[in-house]
């Protein structure tokens, strides 16, 4: 039987001590809100097309970008800890593997490769999240009343560092271990959740069929999230974000300013994809260059167009250059400063 590790019970325990014994690693940060730590990754081997890899270089700067501006540190990973949760399994056993080294984080928030910041003013609400322990975007009635398999997306989700997420973690691996168990569940699932295609388990179906089944040992403390873009499926943005240039403002993280923009179903960095790979690789470019506009503003340029890397300067080059610190770069210092 598979199991992602030791068994562990009583690591709210265990962690509660280690923080009291390690006042030097606080679970908040000292602008006084919980620890984040963004976790995302990519295969470790080339892209079968290197334009893959130019891609996952960009949605690393976008990250970066992000982290850096709202003081949230980020682990990339390349390995596969566990070879049995190869592709898109990896992220569980990193994540638990992850939140047992780094006691100090209170929420470790998981990113795919092929998801971008769209807005970089934006953050999270953590507040509202207080009495859960996953934040994972999606729309109950699909969930629970259609059972689809699109009802909630798996790339990019928070999962507070508790017992409770080792529990879920625990649950939710056993249909992952490549080869026949794999593709066992995948049929129960396909037999089971709506529109869901005929191929082996993922992360994403396995998760909706454990809500369905066992709701009440996980629904109440997960939050299903759909007042802002923790995804956003990119087929209905990226042809909306000159409409949004001129209606709206970065901050917003819904329909208006999309927090995060996910490709989903492109797979520039694989053979073979849900959508032509120049479809995906044209609105990836346009997505990153919206975002980049974002971060570049503070430096006074701009992508002229959003098709192209090209930049031009948007502000006059002046010799009292302190006088106009944009807006989003002093909150970015602000937050530093506590
Ligand atoms: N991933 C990883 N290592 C791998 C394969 C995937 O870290 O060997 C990560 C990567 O960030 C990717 C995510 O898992 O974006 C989801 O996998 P995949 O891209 O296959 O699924 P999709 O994003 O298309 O749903
Ligand atoms: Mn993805």
């Amino acid at each position: 039987n598979y199991t992602l590790g030791s068994k562990i019970s009583d690591w709210d325990e265990q962690r509660r001590r280690w923080l009291a014994e390690n006042p030097g690693f606080p679970s908040q940060t000292p602008a006084g809100k919980p620890r984040i730590l963004l976790v995302t990754g990519s295969p470790p081997n080339p892209c079968d097309n290197p334009i893959g890899d130019h891609y996952l270089l960009k949605g690393t700067k976008n990250k970066i970008d992000y982290c850096r501006l709202h003081g949230i540190e980020i682990v990339y990973n390349m390995a596969h800890l566990d070879r049995e949760l190869a592709g898109y399994w990896a992220k569980l056993p990193l994540i638990r593997r992850l939140m047992l080294s780094h006691p100090e984080v209170e929420w470790i928030w998981w990113m795919d490769s092929d998801a971008l910041f769209t807005d970089m003013a934006f953050e999270i609400p953590l507040d509202r999240y207080a009495a859960h322990n996953l934040v994972v975007h999606g729309y109950p009635d699909l969930i629970f009343e259609k059972h689809s398999w699109i009802g909630l997306n798996t790339g990019s989700f928070l999962l507070r560092n508790c017992q409770w997420s080792l529990d879920l973690l625990d649950a939710w691996a056993p249909m992952g271990p490549k080869g026949p168990i794999r593709d066992e569940a995948g049929k129960m699932l396909t037999a089971n959740l709506k529109g869901r295609p005929a191929f082996e388990a993922d992360d994403q179906s396995a998760l909706i069929y454990l809500l369905l089944s066992q709701h009440d040992r996980w629904g109440d403390k997960i939050y299903i999230e759909n007042s802002y873009y923790l995804h956003g499926y990119w087929a209905g943005l990226v042809d909306r974000y000159e409409e949004m240039m001129e209606k709206y403002h970065p901050g917003l993280g819904d329909e208006r300013w999309p927090f995060v923009t996910h490709f989903v179903g492109c797979k520039p960095c694989g053979s073979y994809g849900d959508y032509p790979v120049e479809r995906c690789l044209r609105s990836m470019e346009r997505a990153f260059n919206f975002a980049d506009n974002q971060v570049l503003r503070m430096y006074g340029f701009a992508h002229g167009n959003l098709a192209s890397p090209r930049i031009r300067r948007t502000e006059k080059q002046t010799a009292k250059p302190l006088e106009f610190l944009d807006q989003l770069n002093l909150e970015a210092r602000g937050f530093y400063m506590g």
